[in-house]
C-alpha cells in the first residue's frame, strides 16, 4: 500500500484519532431499532453508522432456490450514497456483492439454518456512514439482528480488524489508517466456541507479524462480543419493563 501520510501515530504511540495501539474506536449498539422488521440492530463504531434488518426465517420465492435441509441465508450489504466523501452510485458494486457474500459466509455457521428447511432469511446492512471497517460492523450488528428476531444460533458473532500502520500493530483500523496502513485483517469470531468464521488479510505481514495481529484481533472481537450482549440485554430489560408497567 502507498504512503501518502506523514505520520498516522505520534512519537507517543497515539493515532491520529487519539487511541493506542490496542484500542477499539468508541462503539454504540441498540437492538431492534425497527419496528417493521422481524430483528433490527444499529451500531455507531468510530465514525462507521450501520443499521442492519433482519426479515425471516420466511417463505421463499422463487420456489425453486429453496433448499430442501436448511434455510437460505441472503444478504445485502449496501452502502448509502451519502455515507463516503465522494458521492457512491447506489447501484450494487463489485465490492458490495463481495462484501455481501463474506458477511453471509461469515454468519452462516452461527444460524441452526437447518432448523428451517425451505425457508429464507433475509439480512439488510445499511451503511450510513462509512470510516473504515464496515465489513467488521456489519457483521457484528447483523449478528445481532438475527438474535434481535428470535433466530436460534450457537453463538453471537463479533468482527473486527487488526493489522499495521506505521510499522506498529493496531486494533481497528479507521480508514486512513486501512488505505495508508501496511495492511489490514478483517475477523470474525464466535468468541464462545473460538470458533473463526471469517478471515482476510490486505498488505504484507511476517508470519511472527500475522499471529500477533490475529491475536489482536481475536481480542477486540472478545470486547465487542460483550458490548453484543449488554446491548441484548438492554433491549430485554426495557421490554420487561414495560411488560410490567402495563
Ligand atoms: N470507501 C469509500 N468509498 C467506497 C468504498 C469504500 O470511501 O466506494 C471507504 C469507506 O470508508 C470504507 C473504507 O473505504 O469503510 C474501506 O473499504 P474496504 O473495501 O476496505 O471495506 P471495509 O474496511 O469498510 O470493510
Amino acid at each position: 500500500m502507498r504512503k501518502t501520510h506523514e505520520k498516522l501515530i505520534n512519537e507517543n504511540s497515539t493515532r491520529l484519532d487519539g487511541r493506542k495501539s490496542n484500542q477499539l474506536r468508541p462503539i454504540k449498539i441498540e437492538v431492534g431499532t425497527l419496528s417493521n422488521a422481524d430483528g433490527s440492530a444499529y451500531i455507531e463504531q468510530g465514525k462507521n453508522k450501520i443499521l442492519a434488518a433482519v426479515y425471516g426465517p420466511k417463505e421463499l420465492h422463487p420456489k425453486h432456490r429453496a433448499l430442501p435441509d436448511r434455510a437460505l441465508l441472503i444478504c445485502r450489504y449496501h452502502m448509502a450514497p451519502f455515507s463516503v466523501q465522494e458521492r457512491k452510485s447506489p447501484a450494487p458494486s463489485r465490492r458490495e456483492i463481495e462484501i455481501s457474500k463474506v458477511i453471509r459466509e461469515a454468519l452462516e455457521p452461527s444460524v441452526f439454518v437447518e432448523y428451517y428447511p425451505r425457508t429464507s432469511i433475509d439480512i439488510f446492512i445499511e451503511v450510513l456512514q462509512a470510516d473504515g471497517g464496515t465489513r467488521c460492523s456489519g457483521i457484528t450488528v447483523a449478528s445481532l439482528a438475527l438474535a434481535d428476531a428470535g433466530i436460534p444460533m450457537h453463538d453471537l458473532v463479533s468482527a473486527c480488524a487488526a493489522g499495521k500502520v506505521d510499522g506498529q500493530l493496531v486494533l481497528d483500523l479507521n480508514d486512513i489508517e486501512d488505505k495508508e496502513g501496511e495492511a489490514d485483517l478483517p475477523l470474525a469470531l464466535m468468541p464462545n466456541l473460538n470458533a473463526i468464521t471469517l478471515i482476510q488479510m490486505d498488505g504484507d505481514l511476517s508470519i511472527n507479524e500475522f499471529e500477533q495481529t490475529l491475536n489482536l484481533a481475536k481480542e477486540g472481537c472478545k470486547q465487542i462480543h460483550a458490548l453484543q450482549k449488554d446491548a441484548l440485554k438492554a433491549k430485554y430489560a426495557a421490554v420487561k419493563e414495560v411488560v410490567e408497567e402495563k
